[in-house]
């Protein structure tokens, strides 16, 4: 199968082309047909899986039909993965004109509220941090949000993002899509599970 098989529209299929994806990886093969159908999904799948351009593509495909600020977050339990993670989405979306910000504990507030001042598409945040801004950030607001993205649930359940991801919650509109990300599943990623996502699709490879 090719991207195009799995509905990706040609400008993202060339994004792909242009980076060496030759064709979809499992996780990218059993997901995007199903986010593309508008569902929320949890996606079973370690680093390296290719994981980051299953919930990628078909957020970059939503955002072309409408290009909107705000349209997605992507929360990451580490510095290293949110960067790797908005290094891609701006990979993929360069041919887009894709605006991506990057928040991220321990870097300069003042200097990260301009970033979200000029109305990124996607915010790759670690929690701590985005809670913060939408906390104190005059202006900021995710209540438009259309996608929200955790990659390693697992681990930020383990680095006890718990309770600071219920906040981000209270935040962010119900009328949303959300993905789930987890290289395993326990039960304190089954709580998070039903706590945020709506009537799932359950992905593993
Ligand atoms: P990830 O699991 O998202 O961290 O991706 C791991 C690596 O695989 C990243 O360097 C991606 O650029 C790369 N990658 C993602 N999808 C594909 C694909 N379909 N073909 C080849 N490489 C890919």
């Amino acid at each position: 199968k090719t991207f195009k098989d799995l509905g990706v529209v040609d400008s993202l299929c060339e994004a792909c082309e242009r980076l060496g994806y030759k064709k979809p990886t499992p996780i990218q093969a059993e997901s995007i047909p199903l986010a593309l159908q508008n569902r929320d999904i949890i996606g079973i799948a370690e680093t390296g899986s290719g994981k980051t351009a299953a919930f990628a593509l078909p957020i970059l495909q939503t955002l072309l039909e409408k290009p909107q600020p705000m349209f997605a977050l992507v929360l990451a339990p580490t510095r290293e993965l949110a960067a790797q993670i908005a290094t891609q989405f701006e990979a993929l979306g360069s041919l887009i004109s894709l605006r991506c910000a990057l928040i991220l504990g321990g870097l300069d507030m003042v200097q990260q509220s301009i970033a979200l001042g000029k109305k990124p598409h996607v915010i790759v945040a670690t929690p701590g941090r985005l809670l913060d801004h939408l906390e104190k950030t005059k202006g900021f607001s995710l209540r438009n949000l259309r996608y929200l993205v955790m990659d390693e649930a697992d681990r930020l359940l383990d680095m006890d993002f718990g309770p600071i991801l219920e906040k981000i919650l209270k935040f962010l509109p119900r009328e949303r899509r959300t993905f789930l990300f987890s290289a395993t599943m326990s039960s304190k990623v089954e709580s998070l599970q039903r706590a945020s996502l709506r009537d799932p699709l359950k992905v593993s490879i």
